[in-house]
């Protein structure tokens, strides 16, 4: 019996890819990362799909558009209406995933992650874990302004424990979290002896 044909586009398509990334350099398009250099946010999303592809392994459509858009909802004006609308439910189920609700004071939003890891879907623990190594590198070297060793060092841990609920997720990713988290410790322990 014929099988119906689910609608496609042409072999490798990247319209959505294309409209992701479209849609979220238009919503992080005023903001800044806060590193001295104050990069572009837009580098921080691209950065975290980046290295799911590449890194992970992982060619999922519906993961690397919501690492396109992770931080959509969490940052900027976005609804999660226009993500369902344009991207469907799938990738906005991943992105509200990733999205920390910001009515919560800040040290309950960083207990929740840690309490959540363990209970994300498998792609949302992918994405948290390049989204984690991307952060752990540019706390160590292109770090916030004005944020002291220990508030560096503080993340770092944090990250550790919520990278540490959701591990059997991506074992590339996380031995690439691992690597990430060592060269860090590291560089904050030079800089803690007055190296540079
Ligand atoms: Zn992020």
């Amino acid at each position: 019996m014929l099988q119906p044909m689910k609608p496609q586009g042409p072999p490798g398509d990247l319209t959505l890819f294309l409209q992701a990334l479209n849609f979220s350099a238009q919503k992080h398009r005023d903001q800044r990362r806060k590193d001295s250099a104050a990069s572009p946010y837009i580098n921080h999303p691209i950065e975290v799909a980046f290295l799911l592809w590449t890194a992970g392994g992982v060619h999922d459509e519906a993961a690397i558009l919501a690492a396109i858009l992770h931080d959509t909802i969490e940052d900027t004006d976005t609804t999660p209406e226009e993500i369902r609308a344009l991207f469907g439910d799938e990738v906005l189920g991943l992105v509200l995933e990733m999205s920390d609700d910001k009515s919560l004071p800040k040290q309950e939003r960083k207990l929740k992650q840690i309490v959540r890891s363990p209970r994300l879907s498998p792609h949302a623990k992918q994405i948290k874990l390049a989204d984690k190594i991307c952060n752990v590198h540019d706390i160590a070297f292109a770090p916030p302004d004005g944020w002291p060793l220990t508030r560096r060092i503080d993340y770092l841990r944090w990250a550790q424990n919520v990278i540490d609920g959701l591990r059997g997720a991506n074992p590339k990713l996380e031995k690439r979290f691992d690597e990430t988290l060592a060269l860090a410790r590291q560089k904050l322990a030079s800089e803690n002896e007055g190296k540079p």
